[in-house]
């Protein structure tokens, strides 16, 4: 009895340490908890308010550029398509490398390569002959794309001004089956070449 009853006791001993132990650890764990909740909420609250202040800051500088993105939207997306520029309603005519449409440079040509004042051989579909600078690149309204690589006659600027193209064709037949037209005329930037 007296055996059992040192066992019962050293047990309720073990119990009351166990349960001390875990009253502590159950205190140390609300302590912690009440202490984080209160960290917490300090750095919240210190952390929250500054930044509503910010975002009603952004908000109100924010609001002008997003009713400006709609017009800015279009500039962005235009990359992939060069910028084209109206340069106005120009004379368009066609011309080949016969001596009808070239004269005197005609019979100039070594070897057959038709060079234009750009140094570069004259290709049909390509190359066109206009007072712009070399290297512009042009489109004629209905018609396409065009690479300024040569010039015109400078009697042929005097007479009809700045404002012209003259179209290269492979042809003189092609030349003159495509006569004269007045188009817009845009740039569309220099060659990357
Ligand atoms: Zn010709």
């Amino acid at each position: 009895m007296n055996y059992s009853e040192s066992m019962s006791k050293r047990e309720q001993r073990r119990r009351a340490i166990n349960q001390r132990f875990r009253r502590m650890f159950l205190v140390a764990l609300l302590m912690g908890l009440a202490m984080g909740f209160v960290f917490g909420r300090c750095s919240a609250s210190s952390k929250d308010r500054p930044e509503p202040i910010v975002e009603q800051d952004q908000l109100t500088s924010v609001i002008p550029d997003v009713t400006l993105e709609p017009m800015e939207t279009p500039l962005v997306e235009e990359p992939a398509e060069p910028e084209r520029i109206l340069l106005g309603s120009f004379r368009i005519t066609a011309y080949c490398s016969c001596e009808k449409c070239c004269g005197e440079w005609a019979k100039n040509r070594p070897n057959g390569i038709v060079y234009g004042a750009a140094g570069v051989e004259l290709k049909a579909g390509v190359s066109c002959a206009s007072p712009l600078p070399l290297g512009t690149v042009v489109e004629v309204e209905g018609l396409g794309e065009y690479i300024v690589q040569d010039r015109p006659a400078q009697w042929v600027i005097d007479k009809y001004g700045e404002n012209q193209i003259d179209i290269y064709f492979d042809s003189h037949e092609a030349a003159s089956a495509f006569g004269l037209k007045q188009l817009n005329v845009y740039e569309k930037g220099e060659p990357t070449e």
